[in-house]
């Protein structure tokens, strides 16, 4: 199967998927949503209010925010993968909830594992622990960590950026550095050394 048909079957069984909780209050299940293509992925939170009512990822005040980021760096939400760490909405917008998490993170996984991104950019603290566990936001945003297949970046979650100056002027600039660890990311495929090789300073 190729990595469409693959995203496309995984997108299918989240829709009616019931192994949490969040089932229960969901209008719709938001899978993600971008080119099966992508060399890089985004995982924010979870679906808030007008994600579940329109079944796609970051179409609200924060997503108009991610949007206008991408297009400081010449990409569109078609270039890229948009996803998060639980495809339901928790009601009232609550965090979402260790056992939610874990429900769903198969589907994440899979998602990974088909698109086989070359980036990966966690948006807020929950796709943050997945990647770096333990890690303060404050101390690692923006800096590049090389896995086995790729390279993991921890940005600040745009809603954040939306409530904060500060913080509004950090996510921009981490995004800027996101075309130079794309290329960076490419290098390192190429020579075969994504691997262990320690991040540049
Ligand atoms: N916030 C998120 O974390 N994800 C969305 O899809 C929308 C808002
Ligand atoms: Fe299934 Fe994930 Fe929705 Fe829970 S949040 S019901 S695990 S798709």
């Amino acid at each position: 199967m190729s990595s469409e048909e693959i995203l496309k079957e995984i997108a299918s069984e989240i829709a009616v998927c019931e192994k949490c909780g969040l089932c229960k209050g969901r209008n719709r299940s938001v899978p993600g949503e971008g080119s099966p293509q992508a060399k890089i992925m985004f995982i924010g939170e979870g679906p808030g209010y007008h994600e579940d009512q329109q079944g796609r990822p970051f179409v609200g005040p924060a997503g108009r925010l991610l949007e206008e980021a991408l297009a400081s760096i010449n990409l569109k939400r078609s270039d890229v993968f948009i996803t998060n760490v639980v495809k339901c909405r928790p009601p009232e917008n609550r965090d979402p909830e260790p056992g939610e998490i874990a429900a769903c993170n198969e589907y994440l996984d899979r998602q990974i594992e088909a698109l086989d991104p070359q980036v990966i950019v966690t948006l807020g603290r929950f796709s943050m622990a997945k990647f770096f566990p333990g890690q303060k936001i404050s101390v690692i945003h923006g800096r590049a960590k090389p896995g086995r297949k790729r390279l993991y970046i921890a940005m600040y979650h745009p809603a954040a950026a939306l409530r904060s100056d500060k913080t509004m002027q950090e996510f921009r600039a981490d995004f800027k550095k996101i075309p130079l660890i794309i290329a960076e990311a490419e290098r390192r495929a190429a020579a075969g050394t994504l691997i262990s090789a320690p991040p540049k300073p």
